[in-house]
């Protein structure tokens, strides 16, 4: 916008007729006093000032502006007869440019003026973007490597720990077996099971998150039947966690089209995680329940829980809450995971939580995906 600053309200009336006639928008103001006021609550790109006014002249409000933020950018064209005490100014003004015009003034050179600093300071406006979104992206990218690095770490160390315990189990199977000792051979067997399962799993997810990094994590979909497969895991997960009761508070007897193995991916890592988080507490809860025509299941935990912010951050890849990171061992890939495989059968994944009370994950997937939604699938493959 422009600001015309004169006292003779004719001159402000015509100049604002022929540059409103030329597409620009135009504020006016007839006093020194006045325009600084303006200045104040408005960023201008460019003033047209008289120089010579009753009160305050036009010099006078340039030097008094020249230390506003507001008018960093600003412009300024003086209107006047006498030209000496344009220098002077200057030293003070070092802002988006200064020029003058004699009186009476000739429209047209007015006009070519107003054009040239409107495309200087668009050009200076896209520049500073252009800039701003630079340095975002530096900064965006110095924060990936930096996630990288520490997730390296984090893997090392967390395939590390399995491996040292193998190893360890390892000798004393040696050992035993030496001794003939058979009962305690199979003991230490099943240890090293556990141990090789666990990284196992690890590595499964690596590979998923590349898998995922260059768009080649595929699924291969069918009908099954969703609660035979929620009954086994808790089945399973109730073996190998005696210390919680696993309660099935609500089930579906319903068919559902999708990824059995990638939904039980899910599945798993959803009650994983309500074990892990809540070291204290005897229970969770799993419920499934119909939707209109999705199908939403969801684990619940009397856990540690989490605030808002960690909410909506905890499903990005590689994003652990740091608070209780050392308390709990794990990647920060599980949920990134889980997202991507019920975000690719057009479902939502979410959590509701509150600090110090649990959490309660959930998701819910289309029961039959509408045909069109197949037929792509399955082109996928
Ligand atoms: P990991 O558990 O390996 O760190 P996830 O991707 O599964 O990775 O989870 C990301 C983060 O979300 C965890 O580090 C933890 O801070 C938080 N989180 C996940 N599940 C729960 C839960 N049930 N209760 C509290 N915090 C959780």
């Amino acid at each position: 916008m422009i600001l015309i600053v004169d006292d003779a309200p004719e001159n402000l009336i015509s100049l604002k007729k022929v540059l409103e006639k030329n597409d620009f928008e135009v504020d006016t103001a007839s006093s020194g006093e006045e325009a600084l006021k303006k200045i104040l609550k408005k960023s201008y790109v460019l003033i047209i000032l008289d120089v010579q006014m009753p009160g305050m002249d036009g010099f006078e409000v340039a030097e008094a502006i020249s230390g506003y933020s507001r008018a960093k950018e600003t412009a300024i064209i003086f209107l006047s007869a006498a030209s000496a005490n344009l220098n002077l100014i200057t030293k003070g003004y070092s802002s988006g440019g200064l020029d003058y015009i004699s009186k009476p003034v000739d429209i047209n050179i007015l006009l070519l003026k107003v054009k040239t600093f409107y495309r200087i300071y668009e050009q200076s406006r896209a520049l500073n973007q252009m800039q701003t979104a630079l340095r975002e992206e530096i900064e965006f990218r110095k924060e990936a490597e930096r996630k990288k690095d520490e997730f390296i770490s984090i893997a090392s160390h967390e395939l590390k720990t399995p491996m040292t315990s193998i190893k360890g189990y390892i000798q004393l199977l040696e050992r035993s077996l030496d001794k003939n000792d058979i009962e305690t051979v199979r003991t230490r067997l099943h240890k090293v099971q556990n141990q090789v399962e666990k990284l196992n799993l690890l590595i499964a997810d690596l590979l998923d998150i590349s898998k995922i990094e260059s768009g080649k994590l595929k699924f291969n979909r069918k009908y099954f039947e969703f609660e035979g497969l929620v009954s086994h895991i808790a089945e399973v997960m109730q073996q190998s966690n005696p210390e919680v009761k696993i309660i099935i508070k609500n089930k579906v007897a319903t068919q559902i089209y999708a990824d059995e193995m990638r939904i039980e991916q899910v599945i798993i890592n959803f009650m994983t995680n309500a074990i892990k988080y809540a070291p204290d507490s005897e229970e969770i809860h799993i419920s499934s329940e119909l939707k209109g025509n999705n199908l939403c299941f969801s684990v619940k935990d009397f856990g540690i829980g989490m605030s808002p912010e960690h909410q909506q951050k905890i499903f990005d890849k590689f994003y652990r809450i740091e608070e209780t990171s050392e308390r709990f061992q794990g990647l920060g890939i599980g949920l990134y995971i889980c997202q991507e495989i019920i975000e690719r059968h057009n479902g939502i994944i979410g959590v509701h939580s509150i600090p110090g009370e649990g959490s309660e994950f959930y998701f819910t997937i289309p029961l039959n995906p509408e045909k069109e939604e197949i037929k792509n699938e399955n082109n996928e493959f």
